[in-house]
């Protein structure tokens, strides 16, 4: 993913400014199967994620928050990805953005699966903001727990 590097980087700057400005997925669910609360304390990032479960797929999620622009993106983004997956879709979707968030090279597979989740990429260069990245995607780990043992 090095070469280009610079346009690359202005198409997800604008993908994350727009999800920053315009989040998706942030009206309430009535009855969520499970919500929960997420912090970053080493930045102040607050998430709140209700899921709606049909069976084992993730029907419905709802994330709104406050904090840095690369936290509430991040959600923003995990919610059009994840709606209408299954909880292992997800569960998988969550480790393929880690190892991402991580460093690892991607394949083609990855990320034509991780799609405009790839615009966060460019935060792995900044280790301190990682954590922000990830956040939405702990609660969404959290979140599927819950649902799971509820049932
Ligand atoms: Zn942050």
């Amino acid at each position: 993913m090095q070469k280009g590097l610079g346009d690359l980087d202005e198409l997800y700057q604008e993908v994350l400014l727009d999800h920053y400005r315009n989040p998706r997925n942030t009206g309430r669910l009535d009855d969520p199967a499970s919500e929960v609360d997420a912090v970053n304390p080493f930045c102040g990032d607050e998430i709140h994620m209700q899921l709606g479960m049909d069976g084992d797929t993730l029907s419905r999620i709802s994330v709104t928050g406050q904090g840095c622009s690369i936290s509430q993106a991040a959600g923003s983004l995990l919610s059009e990805l994840v709606e209408g997956k299954t909880s292992e879709e997800a569960r998988e979707l969550r480790e393929l953005f880690r190892g991402m968030m991580m460093g690892e090279e991607l394949s083609d597979d990855v990320a034509d699966r991780l799609d405009d989740n790839l615009a966060l990429q460019g935060v792995r260069r900044f280790p301190v903001r990682i954590k922000c990245a990830l956040l939405s995607w702990s609660a969404l780990i959290d979140a599927l727990d819950k649902a799971a043992t509820a049932e």
